[in-house]
């Protein structure tokens, strides 16, 4: 166990040359069917410690599949997904402590509406892990101090933004001390003027080392604060790359295409 819990790190400002360790997610083979669709097709996947990888490709080509299938919201057909070395068990107890190694912020915020936004970041922690209440409180506020909403602590979920429920929710997912953390468009349904507050909190968590999976469009993040990119068209990455290769220099035709519709 060498990393420490994301929430005791202090902001290390200007960190950008950010150490990468051992493989911390590692897929080999993976295939998921829908039916008669073949949604992930023989995906090879290492994510190494520290590292932030940025997932593009157009609407329906596995990005959401691929991040359920890695804290096995979805089951998977073949291969193997492991975190950490461990490989993830279908069900059962084992499966519940490798999902909290997982965090996971979706497009929508997904908090419990009738809940506190800090019941919201302390309910996990208290009830998953059996954090003692006044602990788990105090991580909570740190937190939420962490991703600027520590002043609505008492509020519920719809007082506030769509863009501070999000950072309520990479709070909440911090909580559980993950040691990855996957976003699948997490700024998708937020209007424009908030999605900068949530890239600003994720691209301070990748500078304080945090191993990262983004599935998003905003290549200005991309472009900043992966360490790869990878591209995937019809179930399969069709490329893998540096941002700066990536988006100045595309190899295939699918991804060129891709790019080409940005802009
Ligand atoms: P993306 O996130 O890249 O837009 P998804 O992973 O959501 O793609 O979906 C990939 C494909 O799988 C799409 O064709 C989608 O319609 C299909 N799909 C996703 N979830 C389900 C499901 N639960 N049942 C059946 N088909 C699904
Ligand atoms: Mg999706």
């Amino acid at each position: 166990q060498t990393s420490a819990a994301p929430g005791d790190l202090a902001l290390a400002a200007g960190t950008e040359e950010r150490e990468l360790g051992a493989p911390l997610v590692r897929l080999t083979g993976v295939n998921k069917h829908f039916g008669d669709l073949h949604v992930l097709r023989d995906i090879n996947l290492t994510v190494r410690r520290g590292e932030v990888v940025v997932v593009i490709g157009p609407s329906g080509s596995g990005k959401s599949t691929l991040c359920r299938t890695i804290n096995r919201l979805e089951p998977i057909d073949a291969g193997t997904i492991t975190i950490d070395g461990r490989e993830l068990p279908a069900e059962g107890k084992d499966l519940a402590r490798l999902r909290a190694e997982v965090g996971m912020v979706f497009q929508s915020f997904n908090l419990f509406a009738h809940k506190t936004i800090l019941e919201n970041v302390t309910l996990g922690p208290v009830k998953a892990k059996g954090i003692k209440a006044a602990e788990a409180k105090q991580r909570a506020m740190s937190l939420l101090e962490r991703v600027g909403v520590a002043n609505q602590a008492g509020k519920h979920p719809a007082q506030l933004s769509g863009g501070q429920q999000q950072r309520v929710a990479i709070a909440r997912a911090l909580a559980m001390q993950p040691k990855v953390m996957l976003f699948d468009e997490p700024t998708s349904a937020l209007d424009p003027e908030m999605i900068t507050e949530v890239l600003d909190v994720m691209t301070s968590l990748a500078r304080e080392g945090m191993t990262m999976i983004v599935v998003t469009h905003e290549m200005g993040f991309a472009r900043k604060a992966a360490d790869r990119v990878i591209f995937m068209d019809a179930g399969q990455i069709v490329e893998e790359a540096s941002p700066e290769e990536f988006f100045t220099n595309p190899r295939s035709e699918r991804a060129k295409d891709f790019l080409s519709k940005l802009l």
